[in-house]
């Protein structure tokens, strides 16, 4: 691989660049398929693949193809207009989901927000109610503007940017009584808002008996269900949707990450029954311009044609069989395997001193990246192009990340 030779300070960075991020100290500046290069050239093997978000990895022919093709055709104009890409793209995701319509904005937090508010406007005017309120769960994430971190069940995203938004309160994940508890004590409960696999909290995927019960109670009693698959979608788990692992069908759902493998992207999906906002209700300037609208269409394509669904799920089973020999290998550091597909975790035992930050850096060192999911567990989630060669090189580098740790 021959590189130009980048000269990067991390000094000069973070002179410049706020420090929102606890980064590490590499920086990456090259990709092809599953393998990263660092500004010194040293190689990684991308088990991160921009959290969940390179659906086809780095510099995939058909993104570079459709990337270019598009900058060349057209770039951006604006939803003044019709964009044709946009409803090539919408037509997609109607047709190889359950939902009926398609709102396109750029990230997963925008994804949300989009679904909160035909959530609120749903309640106000269909529903009846003033004061709607939103269910959300213990150790969620839905993202970072003020509207989703109030959504997300995690006291530590909250602090110090009070007063949150008002219309949310939070349920443990997975426990059918705690949600039916939340719904009878509150008559004025319009939608709950939940990951069908909670990513960022540790993942955790979601039961089947539970989710079954929710739609159950939702239909009950008129609330809608929505699915935030922004990490769990697009092919993850080894089915287009999350939700297809739980044998139920959301109301809304909303995506992002891996839509456009990597170019920015998000979207709210809806059922027609809540198909509610008119002219004016909602916007986006960049959303679903003809650029992101006809990569994540590339990419989409490209999963289907190329049957990308079968390598993750083969993949993800070979991954979780590596991982629960590390974890009998180490029962004193590692308790359990979780996850769908491409995306798992690996549980360090509570009791002991390992943060999964340290494994990470270690791994690091080994030339792999994975990231960590809470204090607590270990997240893989590569390209879901990974190959079984690749899968067995990250057993590799991941039990020599642990040995080095011990020592
Ligand atoms: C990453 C993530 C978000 C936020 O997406 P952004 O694109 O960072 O705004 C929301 N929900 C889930 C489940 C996520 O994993």
């Amino acid at each position: 691989m021959s590189l130009e030779q980048a000269t990067f300070n991390s000094q000069t960075f973070d002179q410049y660049v706020m420090p929102t991020y606890g980064r590490f100290s590499l920086a990456i500046d090259q990709g092809k398929g599953c393998q990263v290069w660092d500004t010194e050239g040293k190689t990684y093997l991308d088990f991160v693949a921009g959290i969940a978000t390179c659906t086809l990895g780095h510099a995939h022919p058909t993104l570079v193809q459709a990337v270019t093709k598009q900058v060349r055709k057209l770039h951006h104009v604006s939803n003044l207009y019709y964009i044709p890409e946009q409803g090539e793209l919408a037509q997609w995701l109607v047709e190889h989901s359950c939902a009926d319509r398609a709102f396109f904005c750029n990230s997963g937090a925008e994804a949300n927000e989009a679904a909160i508010k035909l959530a609120r406007k749903y309640a106000h005017t269909v529903l009846n109610i003033d004061n709607p309120l939103i269910l959300t769960t213990h150790a969620s994430f839905h993202g970072r503007t003020l509207a989703t971190i109030t959504a997300t069940g995690q006291p530590k995203y909250h602090k110090n940017f009070d007063p949150l938004v008002p219309g949310f309160a939070y349920v443990p994940y997975n426990d059918i009584t705690a949600m039916e508890n939340a719904i009878a004590e509150n008559p004025n409960v319009a939608a709950i808002l939940i990951e069908p696999l909670q990513g960022e909290g540790g993942v955790y995927p979601g039961d089947l008996d539970y989710f079954i019960r929710l739609r159950k109670i939702c239909d009950e009693k008129g609330i809608l269900l929505i699915f935030d698959e922004v990490q769990v979608g697009v092919g993850r788990s080894g089915k287009y949707w999350g939700y297809e692992n739980l044998g139920v069908e959301p109301d809304i759902f909303t995506s992002a990450k891996g839509l456009a493998g990597g170019i920015p992207i998000g979207a709210m999906l809806c059922k027609e029954f809540c198909n509610i906002f008119q002219g004016g209700d909602h916007a986006s300037t960049f959303g679903g311009n003809p650029f992101s609208s006809g990569v994540a269409l590339a990419v989409l394509k490209t999963i289907e044609k190329e049957d990308i669904l079968s390598n993750v799920i083969a993949r993800g089973e070979q991954l979780r069989k590596h991982l629960r020999a590390i974890a009998q290998t180490y029962p004193d550091l590692f308790t359990e395997v979780r996850g769908w597909g491409l995306i798992n975790g690996l549980q360090i035992a509570p009791e002991s001193d390992l943060k999964s930050i340290e494994i990470v850096k270690s791994a690091i060192k080994e030339g792999l990246l994975i990231a960590p999911a809470g204090a607590k567990v270990l997240r893989f989630v590569p390209p879901l192009i990974v190959s079984e060669i690749e899968v067995n090189e990250a057993r590799e580098k991941l039990e020599s990340a642990i040995q080095s740790w011990i020592q």
